[in-house]
């Protein structure tokens, strides 16, 4: 029996323990360790800070999780990866053998790294955040609002789309959420909102027609962008830029920069910033024993849940691969595809492959996009992470096309 060990339970660790505890039952004894009790659905996060959503029901108990696939869940932060003794040694001390590791890890958002944010600043990437800035909203009585990412920096040789915000969908979600939320209270008069990016245009990981369909929604909505402006720290009631500019802020969200995690860079496995390089199985370059999915994958850009997937599918193939000998490992094959909410107005659908040289760009707004929004994050959460079956994704794609050739 071979022994699998999956450091984290996010969108890709909860995905290879369902596809591998499956396709490899009575062959693998699978482990999956988390310094978490709860997986967080990260989608649902603004909905947690702007839409009253409980914050209980973004998190996902891992344990059960575990346990209906046979699988043991030992929660505690993994510390330190010795891959020449095939084994992980936790918080506590305990060692954890394997015979092929799964590195799900995540990124660090690094909140530190910006100064001034931990008492003027706020966010909404996970669930602790998220729930502090829904009461900071509750005593808000408008004033100015500023929202943006932070930039981030990737070692050259191992990231080759290099972002300088890996994951500005959120963004999107805020603007347009805050927007309901301070109209809803009669306050958006007394309100502005200014989203900045720190790159050359606002989601500069799509092409031309989502931006077209995007722009004069941001338009509408009284929301301004300025483009190209480094987050340099946060005061009481100011953003300040690394230009050496500066924005009246009363209410600053921002999501931080991303870096590896330490756990990666104390035991050496990564590049200079933390993230792990792959070849296209999700394999370690140096430990063919150990593969590596989801945001701490250099490859990995934008830091998407769908991105994720994909690669825990292409790594649970390759995992299968090596312990029965059959099976094929799929191409990676990134997409952009995500739900932004806009609060009242709706939601939208984004599918784009242009960041990779592909041609498909399109964003859908109509009726059915809060729906397929509302969908998949109730399937997410109430099946404790699975994805919605695969044969519904190709109706949505399909549903999309027809309805941007329709108009
Ligand atoms: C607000 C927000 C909204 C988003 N919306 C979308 C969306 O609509 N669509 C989309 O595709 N993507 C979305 N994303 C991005 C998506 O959530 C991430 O890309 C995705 O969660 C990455 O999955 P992952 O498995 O790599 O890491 P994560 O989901 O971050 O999970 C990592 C896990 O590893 C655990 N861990 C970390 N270090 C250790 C350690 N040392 N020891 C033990 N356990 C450890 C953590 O506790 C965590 O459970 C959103 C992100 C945010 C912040």
């Amino acid at each position: 029996m071979k022994k699998i060990v999956i450091i984290g339970a996010g969108f890709a660790g909860l995905r290879l323990l369902y596809r591998l505890s499956r396709a490899l039952r009575g062959e693998a004894a699978v482990t999956i360790v988390d310094k978490s009790e709860f997986s967080i659905e990260k989608p649902s996060l603004p909905e947690v800070a702007f839409a009253g959503k409980e914050v209980s029901k973004v998190r996902i108990p891992i344990s059960r999780a575990a346990k209906r696939k046979g699988a043991e869940f030992l929660r505690e932060a993994v510390v330190r990866i010795e891959p020449e003794k095939n084994h992980v040694i936790t918080e506590s001390g305990r060692k954890v053998e394997y015979d092929i590791l799964a590195i799900t890890t995540g990124a660090v958002k690094d909140y530190d790294s910006i100064s001034g944010f931990r008492n003027y600043g706020f966010s909404i990437c996970d669930d602790i955040e998220a729930d502090r800035l829904s009461k900071r909203l509750e005593s808000f009585a408008g004033g100015n609002v500023v929202i943006g990412s932070a930039r981030t920096t990737w070692d050259e040789k191992s990231t080759s789309i290099r972002l300088d915000a890996p994951c500005e969908g959120p963004i999107g979600e805020v603007m347009f959420m805050i927007d309901s939320y301070l109209r809803e209270r009669g306050i958006r008069e007394k309100s502005s909102i200014t989203v900045f990016t720190p790159g050359k245009v606002f989601f500069d990981d799509v092409g031309e027609s989502i931006h077209q369909e995007l722009a004069p929604m941001i338009k509408d909505h009284g929301i301004s962008v300025l483009n190209e402006k480094v987050i340099d720290s946060i005061s009481k009631d100011h953003v300040h830029f690394a230009d050496g500019t500066s924005i009246r802020s009363d209410l600053s969200i921002i999501i931080p920069p991303y870096r590896g995690p330490d756990v990666i860079i104390n035991s050496e496995l990564g590049d200079s910033r933390g993230f792990i390089k792959t070849d296209r199985n999700m394999r370690h370059g140096r430990f063919p024993n150990i593969f590596v999915a989801g945001d701490v994958n250099a490859d990995s850009m934008p830091k998407l849940g769908h991105i994720a997937i994909m690669q825990a599918d292409v790594a649970a193939a390759a995992i299968e691969r090596e312990v029965t000998g059959k099976g094929n490992v799929p191409a990676p094959s990134p997409e952009i595809f995500c739900i932004m909410n806009r609060g009242d107005s709706g939601a939208t659908v984004i599918l784009s492959d242009i960041l990779y040289g592909g041609k498909r760009d399109i964003a859908y707004s109509g009726k059915l996009a809060s729906t397929f929004k509302w969908g998949f994050d109730s399937y997410y959460f109430y099946t404790h992470g699975h994805m919605p079956p695969e044969a519904l994704q190709e109706p949505v794609e399909f549903f999309i096309k027809l309805m941007r050739t329709n108009r």
